[in-house]
């Protein structure tokens, strides 16, 4: 045992894994404030994009990739699934192939949900309020290139984590369902890139002349859609569906827009 159980042991489940290791776990109820130091008086915010390339982006300009490890074994599975193929049904050779391909998973399965507990532990820490998409509005895109499912399922395993993890921690985690995609849309001067193809990972707006990062132009309208939903439903922090358009009812006359990078600054 490498940890002592605290407080009163509610349930033990013993399992096994497919390739055949067994694990004993323990359930206990523990108060809250044993577990974690109170309010941590953080007033941080970020806008997170998901995505495959980068698992995530922030508004900030950070982006994390899966680590290697994990995009390796990943294509030792795929090497391994099509051995298996290829070998007799039932034969000896497949059980033991069949047995090595179980190993990989749960490496994978491990190591996948070990990367989205730092990370999701981090992002918690760092910030009082995440704004993140909705991910019924993310599966609607389609993306016939990349293997979507190793994504999908990972998107919605973080989802779940920063979730009770914000709960835990006090911090608010606000999702947005886009109306628009918040790629297309300029974080700048709001302006429409309807042109803006899949593999584009960057681009200029021919109104602001800002060059974009596909990714941390989308995290950045997503923190900016997310703060005004915080500004008209104080209270309400579900889910919610909006669009640049709503924000612009009312404003008739464009300002002249100065030349602003991208994180922000002035540019001469
Ligand atoms: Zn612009």
């Amino acid at each position: 045992m490498h940890r002592k159980i605290e407080g009163a042991i509610n349930q033990i489940t013993i399992s096994r894994t497919p390739s055949g290791k067994y694990f004993v776990s323990f359930n206990s109820t523990v108060a809250k404030n044993k577990v974690f130091k109170q309010k941590d008086n953080k007033t941080d915010k970020t806008g997170i994009d998901l995505g495959i390339e980068s698992f995530i982006t922030t508004d900030k300009g950070e982006k994390i990739k899966p680590p290697i490890f994990l995009r390796l074994l990943e294509r030792r599975l795929k090497t391994s699934q099509r051995s298996l193929s290829r070998k007799k049904k039932f034969s000896a050779n497949f059980h033991k192939q069949r047995k090595k391909i179980a190993v990989i998973h749960e490496k994978i399965a491990y190591q996948r949900l070990n990367f989205l507990h730092q990370l999701s532990f981090k992002i918690t820490d760092e910030n009082q309020t995440i704004y993140l998409e909705d991910l019924n509005v993310k599966g609607m895109i389609k993306n016939r290139h990349l293997s979507k499912s190793i994504a999908d399922a990972s998107w919605g395993e973080f989802t779940r984590q920063l979730k009770y993890k914000s709960k835990w921690r006090d911090k608010e985690l606000i999702q947005i369902g886009r109306f628009e995609a918040s790629s297309k849309t300029c974080s700048v001067c709001e302006w429409k890139n309807k042109y803006l193809k899949f593999h584009q990972r960057k681009w200029l707006c021919p109104e602001c002349k800002t060059i974009h990062d596909r990714d941390i132009n989308a995290a950045k309208n997503i923190l900016k859609l997310g703060q005004d939903m915080s500004k008209v439903k104080p209270v309400e922090k579900s889910t919610s569906v909006f669009s640049f358009k709503k924000r612009q009812v009312g404003s008739v006359k464009q300002e002249p827009v100065p030349n602003i990078g991208m994180h922000g600054n002035l540019l001469p």
